[in-house]
């Protein structure tokens, strides 16, 4: 599933490409993909001409001069894909971020004046692309439940844990996973993070201390930062077939690690299931804690 760094990648490499293309034309297959009226489409959508690309957890948002917004969520297999004097494909790694398109995980198409093009592929069809208008985009369920993001500067280490105090019931990893606690930490991130703070995922929050918590906060920062610059763990590089294997976890200490040593201790990394995932941990550099 894409998480918040891939889907910033996604942020990035669309913005870069787009704002400022006009809308010509729009083709759909799936009605839950693209759950729009057709006036809706031909009023706000076809004409209208993208204004700025931005990202709020993992969901992204294309802004028209229309003041309608395309809101996209990827899911579990979701993917943007442009197409025209340049290629930028990111999201679910597939061969479609390389391949020929439309192909059959094509949901949507966008079509822009200047012969490019943007597809929004999904394999699994959990994902969708929404036309609302701008200023009813915050009134989305999601968008009033989901918590702070974890890298904006306003976002302080006493936020970080005055809310995961509000879960002291919880285990560590499911309130690090909680989105309304929060937003876009996802599996893997959450393994890492706990691993660099030395902490036991099943650990229930009461029992982290305060200084541990803020270890984590900066811990959860720096590993999203990284995995931003490497182009999360989906390879940007994908885009050139250069490879399956996501650039952050060449980077990663403990994800997919398991049977392997760990770098600090030397021990073996193992894998558990905490809060219904699979898990990787150092039980010795993060050591259960029986009170
Ligand atoms: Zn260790």
């Amino acid at each position: 599933m894409p998480e918040l760094p891939e889907v910033e990648t996604v942020k990035r490499g669309l913005k870069r490409l787009i704002v400022g293309r006009k809308i010509i034309n729009v083709e759909w297959d799936w009605p839950k993909s693209f759950p729009s009226s057709e006036e809706d489409v031909n009023d706000y959508l076809i004409g209208s001409v993208i204004t700025d690309v931005k990202r709020r957890a993992k969901v992204l948002k294309i802004e028209l001069d229309s003041d309608y917004t395309l809101v996209i969520h990827l899911k579990m297999t979701g993917q943007l894909v442009f197409r025209g004097d340049e290629s930028f494909g990111a999201g679910h790694p597939t061969d479609s971020l390389v391949n020929d398109l439309p192909d059959k995980s094509t949901r949507v198409t966008l079509f822009f004046e200047d012969g490019s093009k943007l597809f929004f592929n999904d394999q699994r069809k959990f994902g969708w692309v929404r036309l609302i208008p701008t200023d009813m985009v915050k009134e989305i369920n999601f968008f009033k439940k989901v918590g702070p993001e974890p890298l904006e500067d306003s976002f302080k280490a006493a936020d970080f844990i005055k809310r995961f105090r509000r879960r002291n019931n919880s285990g560590i990893k499911s309130a690090l996973l909680d989105q309304t606690v929060i937003a876009g930490v996802g599996n893997i991130y959450a393994d890492e993070a706990l691993y660099a703070a030395r902490i036991h995922p099943e650990t229930k929050v009461t029992k982290v201390s305060d200084k541990k918590l803020k270890q984590l906060y900066k811990a959860v920062r720096e590993i999203l930062t990284i995995s931003i610059e490497a182009g999360g763990s989906t390879d940007r590089n994908y885009v050139d077939a250069e490879g399956k294997k996501g650039s952050y976890l060449k980077f990663a200490n403990v994800f997919r690690r398991e049977g392997e040593s760990c770098m600090r201790c030397g021990r073996e990394i193992t894998k558990i299931k905490v809060a219904g995932r699979g898990t990787h941990i150092c039980s010795f550099c993060q050591r259960r804690r029986l009170k």
